[in-house]
């Protein structure tokens, strides 16, 4: 059967040090306290600096520390996530996959910009850097192929990968079936974005419940998405458009965002061309329906 999917029993038990080691120190127990800060004194001070990093590194979900802001709901290989970090390299952004495979590719992937960016910045053209290229490259390809026509295009991604100047440090993945654990994980407005960029159509009617967008998960979409924070949708199918855009309107804590407004958000060319089936439907030609929604407040509050 599937491996089991992890997930803290409440936010701020989420340990997402190992997700943003640049932004997080490992959650533990209070009397550590003193032996992290004797271990950061006599550790190289950039180091030191840089886990205290942009937003301030502190633990879990408490009051201050590093937030996660934006969560790709169903991310599959990454592409929002890899264009996005440049564009925001102060925000802490999550892709969530439910397939095994596909966010260690991920995670490869995110770890082999990681390293790039360091490579490059200490030592242009280098040795080193040449035998870190080529390890990820290898353990890229170890990874078997997943099934899936989307992916191919990655497999050599150690070659040509673009870099953009950005430290990568800001985006992780991870394994979780977002249909069941999201507010394990978020707490009450805590994001900003969230994205939800080609989803799986499940045409037939009596998959319709699989569909990620549905009465249930927008209303765990909107707890964990604050006031004024938007929900990107988009999609090749036209009938899951159509229903995205049922669902939405019918939320009295969704208003939909006009399409020229979109314009200069900075944001919606990412959701609308950087990811990897977003990609594969612009090469077969076919059409992309966006649909964007501003979280309001609630009329109850
Ligand atoms: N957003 C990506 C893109 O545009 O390239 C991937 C699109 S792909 C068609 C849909 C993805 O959602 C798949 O990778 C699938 O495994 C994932 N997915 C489906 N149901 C999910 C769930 N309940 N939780 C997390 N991910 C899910």
């Amino acid at each position: 059967s599937d491996m089991a999917f992890e997930y803290p029993e409440r936010p701020s038990a989420q340990d997402w040090s190992t997700h943003y080691p640049a932004y997080f120190r490992p959650l533990s127990g209070p009397d550590d306290e003193a032996k992290r800060a004797a271990s950061e004194e006599d550790g190289d001070p950039a180091a030191a600096e840089a886990k205290r990093g942009p937003g301030a590194a502190g633990h879990g979900g408490s009051e201050g520390a590093a937030k996660v802001e934006f969560a790709d709901i169903g991310c599959g290989y990454g592409g929002l996530l890899v264009a996005l970090a440049p564009l925001y390299p102060n925000t802490l952004m999550v892709g969530m996959e439910i397939r095994t495979k596909v966010v260690n590719y991920l995670q490869k992937r995110i770890e082999a910009l990681r390293a790039f960016q360091h490579g490059l910045l200490q030592r242009p053209g280098g040795a080193e850097w040449v035998d870190v290229r080529a390890k990820l490259r290898r353990e890229i390809a170890e990874l078997s192929a997943p099934q899936d026509p989307a992916a191919p295009e990655l497999h050599d991604n150690g070659e040509t990968e673009r870099l953009v100047p950005g430290h990568y440090e800001n985006i992780a993945s991870m394994r979780i079936n977002c249909q069941k654990y999201l507010p394990n994980f978020f707490e009450k407005g805590q994001l900003s974005k969230i994205f939800i960029l080609f989803a799986d159509p499940h045409f037939k009617r009596r998959k319709h419940k699989a569909r990620i967008v549905s009465a249930t998960m927008l209303a765990e979409y909107a707890y964990i998405l604050r006031p004024g924070g938007i929900l990107y949708t988009i999609t090749d199918v036209k009938d899951l458009y159509e229903w995205n855009v049922k669902h939405l309107d019918a939320s009295p804590l969704f208003e939909r965002i006009p399409d020229a407004e979109l314009e200069s958000d900075p944001a919606v060319p990412c959701v609308v061309n950087s990811t990897e089936e977003g990609k594969k439907v612009a090469r077969n030609k076919g059409s992309k329906f966006l649909a964007c929604y501003r979280r309001i407040e609630d009329p109850a509050e």
